[in-house]
């Protein structure tokens, strides 16, 4: 039963083209193999190079390379780009790009795109947010100085994808004595004060 089950299993596998032998080199000097397979008994062909490593053909800053089998002879040619690592394109922009170290060819596509969102102050970057997204932001007309959000600091790409969470970030100095036996600080950034009652809890 499980002969049979298996000599099934080789004629599928066998109809699929997945066939089972050992591929050898018709000739020297050639490339061309045969296997004849040992389930069906039908001989396959193919075409195996055995090609050395890539050279450069040209002068240092040409990246026309090709490779050459040890067998027949037979020469592939390719660009060979050595690209550096992601850089930006531009200021104010996140596409990136990687540049050939040898032809200086440019390698871009939005998916290097990267941006740099950081928790960011609104009215440090609010004129690179795309228009079509400041609706986005509550308030955007009216923002307090030290209103914050989660922005890329390069390009102005928000993160969140709907109603943008905008929160005040300030800056407070240290509590200091304040008006009536309380305490009081003041934000370094935008100036607000705020002021607490005698014995309430240290934040
Ligand atoms: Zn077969
Ligand atoms: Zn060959
Ligand atoms: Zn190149
Ligand atoms: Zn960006
Ligand atoms: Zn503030």
């Amino acid at each position: 039963m499980f002969d049979q089950l298996k000599a099934a299993f080789g004629k599928a596998k066998c109809r699929v083209g997945a066939h089972d032998g050992e591929w050898t080199y018709v000739a020297d000097g050639e490339c061309g193999m045969r296997m004849v397979c040992r389930r069906c008994g039908v001989p396959q062909t193919r075409t195996t190079h055995r090609y050395g490593d890539w050279r450069y053909t040209g002068a240092d800053d040409d990246c026309a390379a090709s490779r050459t089998c040890r067998r027949c002879s037979h020469a592939e040619h390719r660009d060979r780009h050595e690209f550096g690592s992601p850089v930006y394109v531009r200021d104010g922009s996140c596409e990136v790009m990687k540049v050939c170290q040898r032809c200086g060819e440019e390698d871009r596509g939005l998916y290097f795109r990267e941006h740099q969102f950081e928790a960011a102050y609104l009215d440090e970057h609010i004129d690179s947010v795309e228009a079509s997204d400041l609706h986005r932001i509550p308030n955007h007309w009216n923002l307090r100085k030290c209103d914050a959000a989660v922005l890329c600091v390069r390009c102005g790409a928000l993160k969140e994808k709907g109603e943008v969470t905008v929160l005040a970030a300030h800056l407070w100095s240290d509590w200091r004595p304040g008006r009536r036996g309380g305490s009081a600080r003041v934000c370094r950034r935008c100036g607000k004060n705020e002021a607490r009652r005698p014995g309430a809890d240290e934040d």
